[in-house]
């Protein structure tokens, strides 16, 4: 089974259907992205071998569902980069992966150029503006690969915090199946559209196979990326939009002054994940954007499927009163066992707290040329995800944090998340983030750093009584630290290395 097979079958059943749009223009139909993917696929082949791969280092366009197709039409693997790496990642990423031909947008074909140099790659680097690719529009056609289901698709590299990124296998199959997750576990299909505001690189990108797939036009904004006043924009066109986006990003939409006068009905559901959203945020958007929320758990290994909460179980939640439902990451998608491990993979009862482990169809075969990570990940015939969480007795996921943010101070686990929480009540308080700091007495302290909204200043004896008043007072934060903003990524996660960086480099005196 390729993924290919949808593309057709729009093609055929809704040829004249918007497939393709830039802003709120269509650029393609069902029928014209079809052939136009089928000339790409030619063109790709006649320089690449089946199995080989492709790197887009782009930023957000309708030409990169196109690419990514014609990948799957020619039988090959698409390896997305991170638009915002820096060149040397992307050298370390073109090198790892052998990508034989790297397609690039013009603001980043020369960092891809630098990138190639550093990697000795002889990968020629084609922008998609450029004359040689309207020459890959006119290759003749070629009818589609063969492909096995197990055979990969997209090679997605993980963030690689620690260390060297990965490049986590994913399969046809696992699209597949992430895909039919998403209608049962996430959001049932209906008509309307993707906006893609979120990096198509990573989760945004892989939402374009369940929207393909429904036959929903794949919308892009003109600016290539997250900007709340034009997403506001295109609710004033579009109808019935889906979007997938980070916390960060729903967060911004729902705090712009022009979402008052917002046409919030044309939103289905913006489905977030990648990092925590937080309760209050949670609230504030729902009461902003109606019930318009869902939310999936999973990660490059497991892409987009390992727990997920639909619309209908946050008004559930909120019609309860349930907050602890609101902080969870829902429950076990469809396709995909999870389950709390401890040290030997055993589950654990409810409400204790270990690794999540998760196997099933969505489930990575393994890494890329890692044996060693790959062995180390996938043990006992599970998926060890390096989160900690536990389940509840509903079947509701809580995640803690990743095992590695855990802060062990005195011999007792704390979870930054939990102090975040209780932190982000705070009125002056925008954003937070909690981590530990090496402590000679305790082993490690927990040390928060606070962004507060414009010109407000949260007294530290106030942030101090909130926690007092919440949590045990060994969780309580042993230090603040003010911040105008706090490190992230390009996906929007909070990047908590390099906030351990800052107190290295300025320790309490
Ligand atoms: P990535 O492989 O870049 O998609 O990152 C995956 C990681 O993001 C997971 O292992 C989690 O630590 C985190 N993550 C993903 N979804 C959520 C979510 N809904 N809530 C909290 N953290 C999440």
């Amino acid at each position: 089974m390729n993924l290919i097979h949808h593309l057709l079958r729009n093609a055929r059943v809704d040829p004249h259907g918007p497939a393709l749009a830039s802003g709120r223009a269509v650029v393609a139909t069902w029928a014209q992205m079809q052939k136009r993917v089928a000339r790409l696929a030619g063109a790709l082949r006649a320089r690449l071998a089946i199995g080989e791969r492709v790197a887009l280092l782009m930023k957000n366009t309708p030409v990169y569902a196109e690419l990514m197709y014609a990948c799957w039409h020619a039988g090959l693997a698409a390896v997305p980069v991170n638009a915002k790496l820096h060149p040397k990642e992307i050298a370390y990423i073109l090198d790892h992966s052998g990508a034989k031909l790297i397609f690039a947008t013009p603001d980043l074909a020369e960092g891809a150029a630098t990138a190639a140099r550093e990697a000795n790659s002889p990968a020629p680097i084609l922008d998609i503006t450029g004359a040689d690719f309207a020459a890959l529009l006119r290759a003749e056609p070629i009818p589609y690969a063969e492909t096995a289901a197990s055979d990969m698709a997209w090679l997605f590299y993980t963030s690689g915090t620690t260390g060297r990124p990965k490049g986590a296998i994913i399969t046809h199959r696992m699209l597949l199946a992430m895909a039919t997750s998403y209608f049962v576990d996430i959001d049932p299909p209906a008509p309307g559209c993707i906006v893609h505001a979120a990096p198509m690189s990573h989760g945004s990108g892989i939402y374009i196979v369940p929207h393909l797939m429904q036959g929903n036009c794949q919308v892009v904004p003109e600016s290539g990326q997250f900007d709340p006043a034009e997403i506001i924009d295109l609710l004033g066109h579009w109808r019935g939009v889906s979007m997938f986006a980070a916390p960060t990003m729903v967060k911004r939409l729902v705090e712009h002054p022009a979402i008052s006068g917002a046409r919030v009905e044309a939103l289905r559901c913006i489905a977030y994940g990648g990092a925590p959203m937080y309760v209050a945020d949670i609230k504030a958007a729902i009461g902003v954007l109606g019930f318009r929320l869902a939310q999936l758990y999973g990660q490059g290994e497991s892409p987009m499927t390992i727990t997920g909460m639909t619309r209908a179980m946050f008004e559930a939640a909120m019609r309860e009163g349930r907050d602890d439902r609101l902080a969870s990451a829902g429950v076990a998608q469809s396709v995909v066992e999870a389950r709390v491990g401890d040290a030997e993979d055993r589950e654990l009862p409810a409400g204790e707290v270990g690794e999540i482990l998760a196997r099933g169809e969505p489930v990575m075969p393994g890494y890329w040329r890692n044996p060693e990570a790959t062995a180390q990940t996938l043990r006992n015939g599970w998926l060890h995800t390096g989160d900690v969480g536990s389940f509840d007795a509903d079947g509701y996921l809580t995640l803690r944090d990743r095992s590695k943010d855990v802060i062990i101070s005195g011999g007792s686990n704390i979870y930054p998340r939990e102090v975040e929480e209780v932190l982000l009540r705070h009125d002056s308080v925008h954003e937070v983030s909690v981590v530990g700091a090496p402590d000679a007495e305790w082993g490690e302290r927990v040390v928060a750093f606070v962004v507060c909204r414009n010109g407000a200043k949260a007294k530290q004896e106030e942030l101090d009584r909130l926690c007092l008043d919440s949590i045990a007072r060994f969780k309580r934060p042993k230090e603040y630290r003010f911040l105008d903003q706090l490190p992230k990524s390009n996906y929007g996660k909070v990047l908590k290395t390099e906030l351990r960086k800052l107190l290295a480099a300025s320790p309490l005196p």
